[in-house]
């Protein structure tokens, strides 16, 4: 399970320094090239690997090995994704490489950009969006600039490339139609909807501790109509094995700078069950991996989440290697250490306060390569393994991941943002400086303490308050959270640099809540999602009760335009405070009807003119609704024994050049795949 990012919130959350001390060989914050490009709705990002020169060389070894795994199963992506997909990519990249034409008409760059947006969907189909986007350059042009480069190209090809009816949705779950006949993704060839879950529910584990039946394979019809299963595996005639052999070698030679062995018996389980396939082997890794909690390095390798199936059984192919973020995950053990002083000390009511309050402690890490189904496009936290049972039974990891949150917050410091809406100089200081060390802060805050906090009197279920309990509880969480951020405990614990830094925080939380967040709305929609009804709830539940006379904070409009003006940031503090209060009544007394109430009055409708107004002063800013990023080079150095003495680091590979380079050193799938 994937928190996948919002789309725009990267966009829209105010950043600065993190007040860190800089290691000496990790680019520095200010200078480093975060905006790659922008294409299409598309912006690409690079971001910094702080400290991995800090890791020993064995732990820097074994980074680039299972940095090798990740990028050896691209291919894989590509073909599940949709059938064509390896052949589009191909075919678009020998043009672009070798067109001997002019690269300076609008055919051309039209080309371009499409072949930049297929290898950011990892195929033919917005990552996001599901549906087939199209060249804007001409099929004539397309056909012609083909032939004269001397590249084969069939019509089936052509029109699966520009029709628009051709595979146009990768994977439909509108009700009522055939979800594998209507979806392109390549999950299936040649069955029914319902042949497939007949099979399904015919094959299902029903043991205790089942096996995750279909998570690495393909379901075929032969000519005889005999379904067979052709599984991902590196052995025998295993379907994608010219990949999985790649990536086995490599967990190989990673398998050798494994720092314990406890990691060792990760990795030995993941290289076993890519060669056979055997899906009670994958949970043996699985459960080997939920319990390697020491090792410095981690990674995710292999066939993992299943939205991109239309039926939620087979994983899409995915990796990630990464470190611990020693000093981050240091925060959140400060936090969760103190859990019970919180929670005595909160605003709320005392029959509502937990006497035994343990906090959760996060794991923050840093990301080193992303790859699969995390790249370009890229979570920026992670909750595996996805099997119920083996949660239940040996639980799970939760991550964040810092460095890629710092891009997305550097990279908007830059992108006009701050400049149209915040008020004045001084909320844009606050913003430098304490603006993405704050909003890691309140993420930890929220999750390690907030969704923890308080009880529910005797009796009272938690589902008491029905379809709002997920605002109502979002706010709970985001409220303690901003009650507690500017408490001068945060400095004592060395959490908050100093006694101002939580400013930048409140007035993001304000701003964004009742005014900016309203860009990613549709005129005329009201707001459905509960993440931004929790938000628009708190800023304008604090606008309606601050003082009529001397406001703590109000709107204020100046050369018709609107801004957020707080006045008494110590005010908007109380006014968070009492807002909590009632809001874990609510919660702990299980109160439907006041929830309700409160939802509807300051959660859902949004004001029309200030909705107008927002998407109007947005829009010419032009910020890419998706970021993605491109990743560092890793360079191993070896000694004369072929021992790696060290790794270094590049960030200075272009979007372009780096999926070349991947298509030309990490391409070994044919370009049908049966
Ligand atoms: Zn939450």
């Amino acid at each position: 399970m994937k928190k996948h990012i919002l789309i725009l919130s990267a966009a829209l959350a105010l950043a600065a320094c993190t007040n860190r001390p800089e290691p000496q060989l990790t680019p520095d914050m200010e200078s480093f090239p975060y905006m790659v490009e922008e294409f299409a709705d598309l912006g690409l990002l690079r971001y910094r690997v702080p400290d991995f020169e800090h890791l020993t060389v064995q732990q820097k070894a074994l980074v680039y090995y299972l940095n090798e795994a990740a990028l050896w199963g691209r291919d894989i992506l590509f073909d599940q994704n949709g059938r064509y997909n390896l052949r589009i990519r191909r075919t678009c990249e020998k043009l672009y490489l070798n067109y001997a034409g002019d690269r300076t008409t609008d055919e051309w760059k039209n080309f371009e950009i499409y072949l930049k947006r297929v290898w950011f969907s990892n195929g033919i189909h917005h990552h996001y969006a599901e549906d087939k986007f199209l060249p804007a350059c001409s099929r004539e042009w397309f056909a012609e600039a083909c032939a004269e480069t001397g590249i084969e190209l069939s019509d089936e090809l052509l029109s699966v490339i520009f029709d628009p009816a051709v595979m146009a949705k990768k994977v439909n779950s509108a009700d009522g139609e055939d979800l594998l006949l209507t979806s392109a993704c390549n999950y299936y060839e040649g069955l029914t909807q319902a042949e497939a879950e007949q099979w399904y529910a015919e094959h299902k584990d029903t043991s205790d501790e089942p096996k995750w039946i279909g998570l690495n394979s393909k379901l075929v019809k032969d000519a005889d109509g005999n379904i067979i299963e052709r599984v991902y595996k590196a052995e025998d005639d295993g379907l994608y094995r010219e990949a999985l052999i790649h990536v086995v070698d490599n967990l190989e030679k990673a398998l050798a700078y494994a720092e314990n062995d406890q990691q060792r018996l990760v990795i030995q389980k993941l290289i076993d069950f890519n060669r056979t396939g055997d899906l009670q082997t994958f949970n043996e890794y699985a459960i080997a991996w939920v319990r390697d909690l020491d090792s410095r390095v981690d990674f995710v390798n292999g066939f993992t989440e299943v939205y991109g199936d239309p039926l939620g059984i087979t994983g899409a192919w995915e990796a990630m290697t990464n470190f611990k973020d020693l000093e981050a995950t240091e925060r959140t053990k400060k936090m969760s250490d103190n859990a019970q002083w919180f929670e005595d000390n909160s605003p709320i009511d005392p029959a509502f306060k937990k006497k035994e309050c343990k906090g959760v402690s996060a794991k923050v890490i840093t990301a080193a390569i992303l790859a699969g189904d995390c790249y370009p496009s890229t979570p920026i936290g992670i909750n595996l393994p996805n099997a119920n049972w083996i949660r239940k039974t040996y639980g799970s990891k939760s991550v964040t991941i810092a460095n890629l949150t710092e891009a997305y917050n550097q990279a908007a410091l830059g992108n006009g943002f701050n400049e149209e809406f915040l008020l004045s100089d001084t909320e844009r200081e606050y913003a430098r400086k304490y603006g993405a060390h704050m909003s890691d802060v309140h993420v930890d805050l929220h999750e390690c303490l907030g969704h923890g906090s308080g009880q529910l009197l005797p009796g009272v279920s938690k589902d008491a308050l029905r379809e709002h309990a997920s605002t109502i509880e979002e706010c709970r969480a985001d409220l303690f959270s901003l009650y507690y951020m500017a408490d001068p405990k945060l400095v004592e614990l060395g959490i908050a640099p100093d006694a101002e830094a939580y400013k930048a925080q409140y007035y993001q939380q304000m701003m964004n809540g009742a005014l900016t967040q309203l860009v990613r709305v549709e005129l005329g929609k009201n707001i459905e999602e509960s993440h931004m009804r929790n938000r628009q709830l708190i800023a304008n539940w604090v606008l309606d009760h601050a003082d009529k006379t001397n406001p703590e904070v109000e709107i204020i409009e100046r050369d018709g335009k609107h801004y957020l003006r707080i006045n008494d940031y110590e005010g908007v503090r109380r006014l968070y405070g009492e807002l909590l209060a009632i809001i874990q009544r609510i919660t702990s007394t299980g109160n439907y009807e006041e929830g309700k109430a409160l939802v509807e009055q300051y959660a859902v409708r949004v004001n029309p003119e200030l909705h107008a107004e927002m998407i109007a002063r947005y829009q010419p800013l032009h910020i890419p609704p998706y970021k993605g990023f491109v990743n560092p080079v890793y360079t191993p150095v070896f000694d004369r024994e072929g021992n790696i003495t060290d790794v270094l680091l590049d960030y200075t590979e272009g979007y372009a050049a780096q999926h070349l380079r991947y298509s030309r050193d990490y391409s070994p799938l044919p370009d049908i795949n049966r």
